[in-house]
Order: C-alpha cells, then structure tokens, then sequence
C-alpha cells in the first residue's frame, strides 16, 4: 500500500455515479441508535447481506442493565444506573468504552457499542464491539465518590467483562484513574485473577499501572493523521490550513495541539460546555490546553472572543474537528458549515441528514469510525503489550498507529471508489464485509 499518495475520499463519489445503491430517503432521526440501524441497514444494501446475518447484526448480542447503591461523602446513598452493552464479538473480545455522563440512556449505548464493532472490523484489530455507561454526572462528585461509584459497577459486572472476554477503556468522563480503579477491582475480586496476569481487563490506564505510553493521545492522534491523509491526497498544505475544534478534552485538545505543532495549521475558533471563542488570527492550542486545565472549559479565555455558540458552526475555516457529543451537526446547522472537511472525533457528531447536506455542499467528512479509531487502536498495542510483558516505545506506537490508520483510511477510500458512495457509506460497508467474511467462514453454531 502506498500510504504516500492515498486516494481521495471525496473525489471518486464525486466522479463517480451511484449505479449499485440509489441515494435512500433520509430523514432525521431523533433516536441514536435508530440511526446506527439505519447506516448499517444501508450498508447491509449495499453489500446485499444476507438476511440471517441482516438479523444477528441489527441488534446486540448482550444488554446488561445493573442498579447499584453507592455511599455518598454525606452518607447518603445514591442510586446508580450502568450499562455494558456487547454488540458483537465475532472478531474477538468485546472492546469499548466506558461513559460516565447524565445523559447516558440505553439506546445511546446501543449505539456507540454497534459503532465499535464497526470501527474495530475497520481497522483491522481482533476485536468485537462493546459499550458502558453510568447515568452520573461526575463533575458533580467528589473523587472519592467516583472511585466507589467505579468500584461498585466493577464489582457488579463481575465475569461479564474479562481480559479475554469484554475490555472496557476511557469515554466520555472517565479517564486513566477510572480504568485503574476498574482493574484493581477486578484483580482483587476475580478469583484467576489474582495471579496478575489480568491487567489487561481494562486499557487506557495509566502507564505505572500497565497503561501503554501514547495511549492517552491516540485518538486525538489518530484524527489528525487522518487528516494527513485527506490533505496528501487533496494537494492541501496543512500549515496554511485553518481549523476549529468543538470539545476540548482529551479528543479535542490533543488534535488541537499536534495538527498545530507538528503540522502547522491554526485554531482559529473552539467550543465546549463553558462557551464559544473565536480568534481569526490564531489561538494557541497548548496556551488553551492550559486555561482548560485550570478554569474546566474554553470559555472566558482571554486572548479570544466570546461569541454565540451557535455561529461556531459557521466559523469559516479549512478543517472543522467535532469532538465532543453526538448528535451535533444536524440539518439545521449544517447548511451554514463552511469548511473543506469535517474530521469526526467524536463519536456519532453528525445526523444522517445533516451528513446529506454536506455533501452536497461538497464538504468532505471523515467519519467517526475511521477518524476516532486511534484510540481502539492504542487500546489493542496496550493489550497486546500487557499479554506479551513488554512496554513499547512512544516512536513504536506512533508508528504503529500511524500504518494503522493510513492503512484504513486508504481501505476506505479504495471502498468509496468501488461503490461509489460517499464515506460514511465505505466506512459501514469496509467493516461488515470483514463481519460477514469471518461469519460466513465459521457458520452459525450448531
Ligand atoms: N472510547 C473510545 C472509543 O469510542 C476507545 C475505546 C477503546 O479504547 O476500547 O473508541
């Protein structure tokens, strides 16, 4: 593969007329795991999956709801709800994250655990998908609480997750601390446990803990190299590039920082919880990294200005990065985007309708599943690393992911080109024909 000069994403469906699957009417969703169906049910089109196979994939194989006590700093006991739902594990263990947020809901998981599914087939690891989620809102409680929150969830998932089995890793809200609190349960609950061979039950922990180095990038990373990509391919100079960036976490502000300091492009706008700030003639992402470490979101930044959170979505500039919630370009907002490409770090930022609009306004998208994938990726080189006892190098790693993701991303252009679809499309359909491959191959049991 020539990862130099990968095709474009945007140019063959352009050139290309959709003769094998005729555009479908899209509408809105207002349920997100309605619309993960409805992608899947396109590709599953595309690809004319076989029914059987239609029906075993457009649902998870495994819901797990648990309800849980937690003692509160006040002696209060808080009720929790968690969720770990297993789409599929045709590939390999489950694999995915763990979301502590308020708006954590069941088919909200569903979805994000299909994704997985698909973003691990993309990319080619040994993994199958899966998703967690506690209805907390952990700004609101003290570390303390978050640790028997996160203990108490271990404890009650018990041999449902396992490091061959289900292997959560950070989302939205949780961190390197969490998943050590969730390790550190598990070995001292589990009974095979206890012969520290099993810290590989959880990644994304911290590298004293058994956390791999470039682990807590990766998917900021991951984004940014596939921008790369996209550029190489479009002829784009990287450093003449704006960009703007919705969500400063850990997503948002690693992408922030490399694609200005190793690529030399310039933040000119980014948005979170706290606020909207714009400055046309730069914003020092490692200076910003810095207010949001302090004062917990972008706004009141002083060296930008304030401006409504809506015009942030008509912020004019070459690369937009969403990386915070889902469901966030809709139909409403998208006709306003003025960017050249649209790189998905977050998970599901984009409505099926809004993804129409923009590409008949000719924006290139980058979809979650390949753009956010550097973290999975990173997630799979720490497994593999705790199953070997080795502890790789940060050159290793970066490497590692960058083969990785330069080899999807080329997988999805050269599926772009085959059926003539748009991206997103490649992407879905890219990831079930691995699925499908590996489940005619083995059959259905018995
Ligand atoms: N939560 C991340 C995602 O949505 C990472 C999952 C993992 O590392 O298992 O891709």
């Amino acid at each position: 593969m020539d990862t130099k000069n990968p095709t474009s994403l945007a140019t063959a469906a352009e050139n290309t007329p959709m003769e094998k699957a005729p555009p479908i009417e899209v509408k809105e969703f207002e349920n997100l795991y309605e619309m993960a169906v409805a992608q899947f049910e396109r590709a599953a089109d595309m690809t004319e999956l076989n029914p059987s196979l239609r029906a075993i994939l457009s649902q998870p194989k495994n819901e797990l709801i648990v309800n849980f006590p937690v003692r509160m700093d006040s002696g209060e006991t808080m009720m929790a709800k968690g969720y770990r739902i297993q789409h599929n594990n045709v590939l390999g263990c489950y694999k995915g994250g763990l979301r502590f947020s308020p708006l954590v809901h069941l088919d909200e998981v569903k979805a994000l655990a299909a994704w997985m599914t698909w973003k691990c087939a993309l990319t080619d690891l040994p993994f199958g998908g899966a998703k967690g989620g506690i209805q907390i809102d952990p700004t609101q409680l003290s570390p303390a609480e978050l640790e028997r929150v996160t203990r108490r969830f271990t404890h009650a998932l018990g041999t449902n997750i396992g490091p061959d089995y289900d292997i959560p890793a950070p989302d939205m809200g949780t961190n390197a601390q969490t998943m050590v609190w969730m390790m550190d349960t598990y070995m001292n609950t589990i009974a095979y446990a206890a012969k520290n061979v099993s810290r590989h039950v959880v990644t994304g922990k911290t590298v004293a803990s058994g956390g791999s180095v470039g682990r807590d990038e990766a998917t900021g990373r991951g984004t940014i190299y596939n921008v790369a990509s996209w550029a190489t391919a479009n002829g784009v100079e990287l450093k003449d590039c704006t960009f703007a960036v919705q969500g400063y976490g850990n997503v948002g502000s690693f992408a922030a920082r490399i694609l200005q300091d190793e690529y030399g492009a310039t933040l000119v706008a980014a948005q979170d919880h706290t606020g909207s700030i714009i400055n046309k003639s730069g914003i020092d992402a490692n200076d910003l990294a810095g207010h949001v470490a302090q004062q917990g979101g972008v706004g009141a930044y002083g060296k930008a200005e304030a401006q409504d959170p809506d015009e942030f979505w008509r912020t004019k500039c070459d690369i937009l990065i969403p990386a915070a919630l889902e469901w966030q370009i809709t139909s409403e907002n998208a006709p306003h985007v003025d960017c050249r490409v649209i790189a998905e770090g977050a998970n599901g930022p984009t409505t099926m309708a809004a993804d129409r609009i923009l590409t008949e306004n000719g924006i290139d998208i980058i979809p979650d599943i390949l753009a956010n994938a550097g973290g999975v990726i990173v997630s799979f080189f720490e497994w593999t690393q705790n199953r070997r006892g080795e502890t790789w190098y940060l050159d290793e790693v970066r490497h590692k992911l960058k083969r990785r993701i330069a080899d999807a991303y080329d997988r999805v252009a050269q599926t772009v080109k085959h059926y003539g679809c748009t991206p997103r499309e490649a992407t879905s359909v890219a990831a079930l024909n691995r699925v499908a491959q590996a489940y005619d191959e083995r059959g259905i049991f018995p």
